[in-house]
């Protein structure tokens, strides 16, 4: 069993891909050739923004973002430390300062309600992260952020295609950025990623940035960067866009199946809270449980692979902890040690997820029983 299982994926788009890819072997344009903009057309289309903008990867995104407002040494940016380093690094490499908002227990995503005794006059956006598919909750959040005059990002690289409240996951702010990192639920075979916005300005902004801040043919109106997505991965991306939507289908059917296995008995195990005006696209199938080492070892033994997103939460990291020193998160610190993440994706069979299960429950009684049959503490 594998954690994410490309090869199958692969296999069931096998001759579209390669049609893709042939195609541009064939035509020979590997940088920005007609399937970059191809592809812009059909993501603007399928979130609902103005624009999009493909770019070399997520992290280079959440750069350009923050590059095209202006954030640099001085700002403050705030999101959540619970997540993928590339959202405070790339605040970091700006020169501005990350500042980290604590998540709420059940979604696992930075919680609203805690943001706005972190703004000060310095505070230029806010980066919510729609955490393993979840959006974030937009829409206070923009709240938030409109009364303050500063903008959001929505680091969706885990949330292409999740809707919320009938709009798309990276249409849901002023500026969304995802990644198409192999493992993502769209990935391409290589790194890639994209900017979306509805904002004229913003989108030219970003677009010269990617290309080293060229206006014109050496005319560089801006500091940029070389951030372009190549036109082989955007050409995987739109072969794969065919079946995405059977994809999301799919993911739906293995998480359902998951949520009837494990819950509701006394095997002590929570699932990360999904909430009813959004869907995820489940990223991650993620559980929430205590004696987590005991069990993945469990897991390990009967050749199921498991993964910890995330294990150290940003402001603890050793780069990172001195840069936003008030920073506290308890709820984040208390999660980084009660999460794991299960095989997840559109080709893994009912089997295999009741044979996780199974293996699972069974270990997670065991493990109860050995330490003294203490009730399970998800409060956290
Ligand atoms: C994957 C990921 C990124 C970075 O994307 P890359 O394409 O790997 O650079 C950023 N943020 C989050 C939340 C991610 O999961």
């Amino acid at each position: 069993m594998d954690f994410i299982d490309l090869k199958s994926q692969y296999q069931a788009s096998r001759d579209l891909i390669n049609g893709r890819i042939q195609a541009v072997l064939d035509h020979g344009q590997y940088i920005m050739g007609p399937e970059v903009g191809e592809l812009e057309t059909r993501l603007a289309e399928y979130t609902g923004a103005s624009h999009c903008i493909t770019v070399a990867s997520g992290t280079e995104a959440l750069l350009i973002a923050l590059m095209a407002l202006g954030v640099g040494r001085g700002d403050e940016v705030i999101t959540t430390p619970f997540t993928f380093i590339a959202t405070a690094e790339a605040i970091v490499l700006l020169g501005a300062t990350p500042v980290f908002v604590d998540v709420d227990p059940y979604t696992c995503n930075i919680d609203p309600a805690l943001i706005e005794a972190r703004i000060t006059p310095r505070t230029r956006a806010i980066i919510p992260v729609s955490l393993y598919g979840q959006p974030a909750d937009m829409d206070e959040i923009n709240a938030i952020a409109e009364r303050h005059g500063i903008a959001v990002i929505e680091d969706a690289a885990q949330s292409f295609g999740a809707s919320y409240r009938g709009r798309q996951s990276c249409n849901l702010s002023r500026m969304g950025c995802t990644s198409f990192f192999p493992s993502k639920p769209l990935g391409c075979y290589g790194d890639g990623g994209a900017l979306f916005t509805s904002d004229e300005e913003l989108a030219k902004a970003m677009r010269e940035i990617r290309v080293h801040g060229q206006s014109k043919r050496y005319v560089h109106t801006r500091i940029g960067v070389g951030g372009r997505m190549d036109t082989l991965q955007c050409a995987v991306v739109l072969a794969k866009l065919e079946l995405f939507d059977w994809e999301l289908q799919q993911r739906q059917r293995a998480a359902a199946t998951y949520d009837n296995l494990l819950f509701g008995n006394d095997a002590g195990l929570r699932p990360v809270g999904r909430r009813e005006d959004r869907t995820s696209v489940y990223a991650q199938y993620t559980v929430v449980l205590e004696h987590r080492t005991d069990l993945q070892a469990a897991l390990q033994a009967a050749q199921i692979p498991t993964a910890v997103h995330y294990p150290v939460p940003i402001h603890r990291q050793p780069a990172y902890a001195h840069l936003d020193a008030a920073a506290s998160c308890p709820v984040s610190d208390a999660l980084a040690g009660k999460v794991m993440s299960l095989p997840m994706g559109p080709y893994l069979s009912n089997a295999d997820i009741h044979a996780v299960c199974s293996t699972l429950l069974h270990a997670a009684r065991e493990t109860q029983a050995a330490h003294l049959a203490a009730p399970a503490d998800l409060t956290v």
